[in-house]
């Protein structure tokens, strides 16, 4: 019978476990076929070695998720075009938002990345195709914000759920229990086949017809994130963090009805709500870094922290805070979102991290 090719485009830390993920459950479905193609970003080691030739020589991609192998039937692909080729169910992942990165807002004209790589996919990708974005961030235009499943979905002529969740890369790629959300527009059937490709008896997959709610509150946690980084490095406890985790979720919740008033409340209590919210803040490269960031009393920028304690992994957090103040200033709502305000304000040097204490008490309400 018909079977569908799944590919997987992004290779960091957690576009690797997620291609493992798929890839066990390929073998196992008549469906499909077992090979999974993941595209890389090609990148030459310090060792001369292609990081391709790495991947598919190890089976493991031995720079962004070392020591664990994918399974034999992913291949790693540096070349985009065969990364698509008659495939049925895509995921986007980060390629989509590290492009818009490294590119958009300091060095090169918005987007430009981004739209040469769907350009490049354009009329490649099937028009019944199935794509899923696992990427946490969002695009900024200058009508708005505009979620990446939409980016994808208008730039390339199919549909795009996406999958979010508390799942630090690093956890699940030792097959320690995690769960996740599926958010969907309105097929269920096909949310159902995402939930069968990505569930293992370590990972379990909720479905969530509320496909904003759930990319918005992947995409806000990691502000949130940073705030409780800060309130790490400045060693306030865990009564602070916890207030961090409040105001945050109320924050996150207010700016998901401001886009889109079909967010449902349910969804916050999902695995992409207030899971990822803590998980991330207890234990993810955005708090991390965060806390590096205000133990340095803010003298040493994001990046230069980035560069040397990720080794090549990408904070999100940081991105998305600029983009969410750019949003709030548009709108001129600023003084309603103090902490996602002063997160950013904070790491582009307006304030010092010990301003996180004070935005609590400006105790904003939205009507
Ligand atoms: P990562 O931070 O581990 O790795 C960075 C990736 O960026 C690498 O694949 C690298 O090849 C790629 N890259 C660097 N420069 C590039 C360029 N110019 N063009 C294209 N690609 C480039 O990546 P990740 O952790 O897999 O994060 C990707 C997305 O997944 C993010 O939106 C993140 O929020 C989300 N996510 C991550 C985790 C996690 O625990 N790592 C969990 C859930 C969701
Ligand atoms: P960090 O990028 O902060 O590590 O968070 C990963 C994540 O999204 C966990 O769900």
């Amino acid at each position: 019978g018909f079977k569908s090719r799944v590919s997987v485009i992004g290779s960091g830390s957690w576009g690797s476990v997620a291609a493992k993920l798929v890839a066990f459950n390929t073998l196992n479905l008549s469906s499909f076929h077992d090979e999974v193609k993941m595209w890389v970003f090609e990148e030459t080691l310090q060792s001369g070695e292609k990081l391709t030739d790495a991947i598919n020589r190890t089976n493991e991609n031995i720079k962004y998720l070392p020591g664990i192998k994918l399974g034999k039937n992913v291949i790693a692909d540096p070349d985009l075009d065969n990364a698509q080729e008659d495939v049925h169910f895509v995921y986007g992942h980060d390629v989509y938002i590290q492009l818009k990165m490294q590119t958009c807002w300091f060095l090169s004209p918005p987007h430009q990345f981004i739209d040469n790589i769907c350009k490049s996919l354009v009329g490649k990708v099937r028009s019944d195709a199935e794509a899923i974005s696992l990427i946490k961030g969002m695009e900024v235009k200058i009508e708005g914000p505009c979620l990446i499943s939409t980016y994808i979905s208008e730039q390339l002529g199919i549909n795009c759920s996406v999958l979010m969740g508390a799942n630090l890369a690093n956890e699940i790629a030792e097959e320690k229990f995690s769960e996740a959300t599926v958010g969907y527009r309105n097929n269920r059937e096909i949310a159902e086949q995402w939930v069968q490709l990505f569930t293992t008896p370590y990972f379990m997959v909720t479905p969530v017809q509320d496909v904003e709610g759930v990319e918005l509150c992947g995409t806000l946690k990691n502000v949130v994130a940073i705030a409780a980084g800060f309130v790490d490095g400045l060693d306030m406890g865990n009564n602070m963090k916890a207030a961090i985790i409040k105001f945050g979720l109320r924050e996150m919740r207010d700016f998901c009805k401001l886009l889109f008033s079909s967010v449902k409340d349910d969804t916050f209590f999902e695995s992409c709500g207030v899971a990822d919210v803590i998980t991330t803040c207890f234990g993810g490269r955005n708090r991390k870094v965060a806390e590096a960031f205000a133990k340095n009393g803010g003298k040493r920028s994001f990046d230069e922290l980035e560069a040397e304690m990720l080794q090549g992994q990408k904070l999100q957090g940081v991105p998305t805070a600029r983009e969410v103040y750019e949003v709030l200033r548009h709108w001129g709502l600023l003084e309603l979102f103090p902490l996602f305000a002063t997160v950013h304000e904070i790491c582009s040097g307006c304030l010092p991290p010990s301003a996180i204490v004070i935005y609590s008490e400006k105790k904003p309400r939205l009507p």
